[in-house]
């Protein structure tokens, strides 16, 4: 009997939603309702072959999850009848609580209700996504899958920072990590393409989306990755700054008089790719690059440069890598970003295939030549196949 999950994303002003067949690896419906709060709101479904979208004002998570709902049943699409047998949550931050997918019952909820602190900006949106669909949905199993679940057992030496540990300790400081459920994912189809079991194979993750991470994975284990204690650290972003000097924060309070939250914002919302060049989209930044724009021409050296830098410490982090896959939005489709960041990297081992890497597809593929050393790899992600995944697997016992 057909199985579906349904995945919900829930932002501060977006909910995504993902009917997700886990058995036959597909999703069978896709929607968002965006701006929610704000005074035009837009929703959007995908279903059977057609596009569904509705203009309206949507006051808050309560009336997106109904909206989406009444999307379903304006499409055709009766949840029941397509199988749905529980509701799977993306939750960014499961601190160092939860870390493995976790049926959400009052206990929990009051668990992940304590981590806001942690993630203020994406844990209570997901909180109240949670809160909406139980209460929609009272009858179903919701299960919880975490970005930082996968990181959870990172070597020490990886995840500590190097701070007075009783200030660490009793604020529970350290390197989280996110997109977990991302890295996973594409760390498997990688090692399922090689035909090798993930227990044998030793590989980087690239997952360059508007977010972006790396990670260095040891045998199917997490030995580094490069965001921390928040989104915030590691690699140059659509808008976030990824690794700054930390006293950079101190001097701005200091000298441009900038509040905590002041900075906060600047390095979240308008720092990254859009500080720098204006843009995040990295279609536009190619086009500004073509016509003369140097900001734009900056932005995109910062970017290559920094996971450039990423790349050769988790060379040296795995001592032996056998691949590393590009995923996520940029990472699937920029061939330039690829070739840039691996360019003259033959000596330890990589050499890019240009046709191989500028040929266009969908699929998981190898763009690296068949005499380097380190097979290079474009994996699609697909983090709500994964979650709905995860949700079986935790009905299942
Ligand atoms: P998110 O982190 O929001 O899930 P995605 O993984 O969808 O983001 O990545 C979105 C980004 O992917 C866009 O901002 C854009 O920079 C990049 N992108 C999407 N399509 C292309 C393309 N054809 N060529 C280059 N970059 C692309």
């Amino acid at each position: 009997m057909k199985r579906t999950v349904l995945v919900v994303n829930s932002g501060s002003s977006s909910v995504k939603f993902s009917l997700v067949d886990p058995d036959a690896g597909i999703s069978l419906a896709d929607g968002i309702v965006e701006r929610v709060g704000e005074a035009e709101s837009a929703a959007k479904l995908s279903f059977g072959g057609r596009t569904f979208t509705r203009d309206c004002r949507v006051a808050d998570h309560d009336a997106a999850l109904r909206v989406a709902f009444a999307m379903f049943l304006e499409a055709g699409a009766d949840l029941a009848d397509l199988g749905l047998v529980a509701v799977g949550h993306r939750m960014v931050h499961g601190g160092q609580r939860i870390f493995a997918p976790t049926r959400l019952d009052d206990d929990v909820v009051a668990v992940i209700a304590e981590l806001a602190p942690l993630a203020p900006l994406h844990n209570p949106p997901g909180l109240l996504g949670i809160e909406v669909a139980r209460r929609i949905l009272p009858d179903l199993p919701h299960v919880g899958v975490f970005d930082t679940a996968f990181f959870h057992d990172l070597p020490a030496a990886a995840a500590s920072y190097a701070i007075d540990r009783e200030v660490a300790e009793a604020w529970q400081v350290r390197r989280y990590g996110f997109h977990g459920t991302s890295h996973r994912y594409v760390s498997e189809q990688a090692a399922a393409l090689l035909g090798r079991p993930t227990a044998e194979v030793n590989q980087i993750v690239l997952h360059l989306g508007n977010g972006a991470s790396a990670s260095a994975i040891a045998g199917g284990r997490a030995v580094d990755t490069s965001m921390g204690m928040t989104p915030l650290e590691g690699l140059v972003m659509g808008t976030r700054c990824g690794d700054i000097d930390a006293g950079i924060i101190f001097y701005l309070a200091r000298a441009a008089g900038m509040s905590p939250a002041d900075i906060e914002t600047m390095l979240n919302r308008r720092s990254g790719m859009f500080g720098l060049g204006g843009e995040i989209d990295f279609r536009e930044v190619h086009r500004l690059i073509d016509a003369g724009d140097a900001d734009a021409r900056l932005a995109y050296d910062v970017y290559v440069h920094r996971l450039r830098k990423y790349v050769g410490a988790y060379l040296a982090v795995l001592g032996r890598t056998d691949v590393i896959s590009f995923t996520a939005g940029v990472g699937e489709n920029d061939a330039a970003v690829r070739a840039d960041a691996l360019s003259g990297l033959e000596p330890l081992g990589i050499r890019i295939d240009t046709e191989r890497n500028t040929a266009r597809s969908r699929q998981a593929r190898v763009i690296s030549a068949d005499d380097s050393a380190i097979t290079v790899l474009v994996v699609p992600t697909d983090e709500e196949l994964a979650i709905a995944r995860d949700v079986v697997a935790v009905l299942e016992g």
